[in-house]
């Protein structure tokens, strides 16, 4: 049994086409908790913004033409839009399709598949869309143009998921980083486990893999004895070194590249910053502070934006009272954040603060 392609589908196989085969398929995976929450959470917060913005009709009439966009259909296409404006004028009615997203920013996947929902809506009803609509989980409302480019890349990807579809064939899988939050997570793992893939590595995209193939390299295993230290010459800094991350796991070792050597003080943080990036907002700071031996671990919680600002002025008194301690932190959010404070006139200085990523990833394998 086959089922047709519905928005989920194009969203799938814009991320994964593996994926797509499956759901067309209908291959069960295992929904997680986590999922379920996630889909949860999205649902509320789709019937939130259908409520506030828009009180959606069931149907339109275009040009003496009655039509549902509940779903359309086109082929094996099954797609819809969240909401349609229609607006009449001299040249003809203009639609612009509306869709409601649950995070605030529209990323380049989310684009491309709106814009191929666009194509098929056209293609049904042989009228140009020139404009999306979009509304936030902010309700703030984003137009999208379709552009020529965008429809050629749309184009190309319908008739893609059309020949998927047609020829059934299974496409290859790699670990990519949906997978962690995917229902197939289990089945693809255990597949890639017993293959010892190489998209298991990570960091290694499927280009370079297809270039290990081609020179006869299908397994971490095999890739292992493929690195020769003497190649490299000390000051070589790769950003990506799949021979030798093999190689330390064919071994059970860690390799490091170069001796990291990162500053300290008598007095030392280490600051993690966790936030929401869907709904912008930081609801935990986390800060571990080392003084002459002893540790101490401090939490900012913040409910909404309520406490925000207490809470900023209790952490950069701790931070900052000493310009001789130093704060170390993990990646670019933390010097964002602090960075951002400084513009607002907080008194930070932004010296005191070492991100260790750079002497970590890249370094150890
Ligand atoms: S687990 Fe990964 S490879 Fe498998 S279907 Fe999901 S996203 Fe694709």
């Amino acid at each position: 049994m086959r089922v047709s392609i519905c928005n989920d589908i194009i969203l799938d196989f814009l991320n994964c086409r593996h994926k797509a085969y499956l759901k067309i398929n209908c291959i069960n995976g295992t929904i997680s908790d986590f999922q379920k929450f996630r889909e949860g959470s999205k649902e509320i917060l789709k019937s939130k913004l259908l409520h506030k913005i828009l009180s959606p009709p069931t149907s339109f009439d275009l040009e003496g033409t009655n039509i549902s966009f509940k779903k359309i259909k086109f082929n094996n296409f099954d797609v819809s839009f969240d909401s349609f404006e229609v607006s009449e004028a001299q040249t003809g009615s203009t639609i612009t399709p509306i869709e409601l997203f649950c995070s605030i920013k529209i990323n380049r996947t989310e684009k491309l598949y709106l814009v191929i929902k666009t194509l098929i809506f056209e293609l049904v009803l042989n009228k140009q869309i020139t404009t999306i609509k979009v509304y936030n989980s902010l309700f703030q409302e984003i137009k999208i143009k379709v552009n020529n480019e965008d429809r050629r890349i749309a184009k190309k990807l319908i008739h893609e998921i059309e020949h998927l579809y047609d020829s059934n064939v299974e496409p290859p899988l790699y670990q990519i980083k949906e997978c962690v939050t995917c229902e197939y997570c289990e089945r693809c793992l255990k597949y890639l486990k017993d293959k010892d893939d190489l998209s298991l590595l990570g960091g290694i995209n499927i280009s370079n893999i297809t270039k290990y193939h081609n020179k006869g390299i299908f397994s971490i295993n095999q890739l292992s004895y493929t690195f020769r230290p003497r190649k490299y010459k000390n000051n070589v800094i790769k950003k990506h070194f799949p021979e030798l991350k093999a190689l330390a796991i064919r071994e059970s070792k860690i390799y490091i590249w170069n001796t990291p050597e990162i500053r300290n003080a008598e007095s030392e943080f280490y600051v993690d910053i966790e936030f929401i990036p869907d709904e912008d907002l930081i609801y935990l700071i986390g800060v571990i502070h080392s003084y002459q031996g002893n540790v101490h671990h401090h939490y900012f919680w913040m409910d909404s934006n309520l406490g925000f600002e207490q809470n900023v002025a209790e952490l950069l008194k701790l931070l900052f009272t000493s310009n001789d301690s130093v704060i170390y932190h993990y990646g670019s959010a933390e010097y964002q954040f602090f960075s951002q404070l400084k513009k607002k006139g907080y008194r930070i200085n932004l010296d005191q603060l070492i991100d260790v990523l750079p002497f970590i990833v890249n370094k150890y394998w």
